[in-house]
């Protein structure tokens, strides 16, 4: 354990990759490196697929090269290609940085109206209101619209997120059933975490998905896993 903080209701816990043991409490959320490490180009991590599972069988993030963007359902583990088809990743592949939590949800409710992206995390939050400040969210149904991306992979020396992010793919899903997986984190874990909503999406096909820029749900039901505890997994140098 390097370091030892509460921040803003979250508990955080920091170790090396030596220091991982396979945990699987329910509620405690498991990261790997930090956003902003990615954010700087640390596109290679050094856990693979195998050991996240042992982690959690819910959750989002990306595989090494910025291959794709990563959905963890039901502890399969899905990569969305650049232009948002679905493959499963192999256990033995690696991710730079990806969340994962043993999805164990305490609140649980239905929205039938078609809802606008605004409309739909504040139904969120609202749940969530005395909660906590974090949590892992899964949403299953109908869905009118999904605005979603994806990146292709990216060749060393990597670039910086926001350079790759240039060469990202953006598509819409209309009038599709699937699923939202993703993780609410406050403000005080800027540059840990992707802090608010972070959402990513898969067809109830297994065949199409992305990380959601935005999204209108059209009758989904929802579940919240509210957390106040995150161990983080750091690589070399970050
Ligand atoms: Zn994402």
């Amino acid at each position: 354990m390097i370091d030892h903080r509460l921040i803003g209701g979250l508990h955080v816990e920091a170790v090396r990759r030596a220091g991982l043991h396979a945990e699987v409490e329910p509620h405690v959320l498991f990261q790997t490196s930090t956003i902003g490490a990615l954010l700087e180009g640390a596109f290679d991590g050094d856990v693979t697929f195998a050991e996240l599972a042992e982690h959690g069988d819910l959750g989002l993030g990306t595989l090494n090269g910025l291959d794709g963007e990563m959905i963890a359902l039901e502890g399969s583990f899905l990569r969305a290609d650049a232009d948002g088809a679905i493959s499963v990743i192999s256990p033995a592949a690696g991710t730079p940085f990806a969340v994962v939590v043993p999805f164990a949800p305490e609140i649980e409710f239905a929205l039938e109206k078609e809802l606008g992206h605004a409309e739909f995390v504040a139904a969120l939050d609202a749940r969530l209101a005395g909660h906590g400040a974090s949590a892992a969210v899964r949403v299953d149904g109908r869905f009118g619209r999904v605005h979603a991306r994806s990146v292709p992979r990216q060749e060393r020396p990597y670039p910086t997120l926001a350079e790759a992010a240039k060469s990202q793919h953006v598509f819409d899903f209309t009038d599709v059933d699937g699923t939202l997986v993703g993780f609410r984190f406050p403000d005080h874990v800027d540059g840990v975490e992707i802090t608010g909503w972070h959402l990513h999406f898969v067809d109830a096909a297994r065949e199409r998905g992305g990380h959601v820029l935005s999204c209108a749900p059209a009758g989904v039901r929802v579940q919240l896993d509210p957390s106040g505890e995150l161990h983080m997994e750091l690589p070399p140098g970050v």
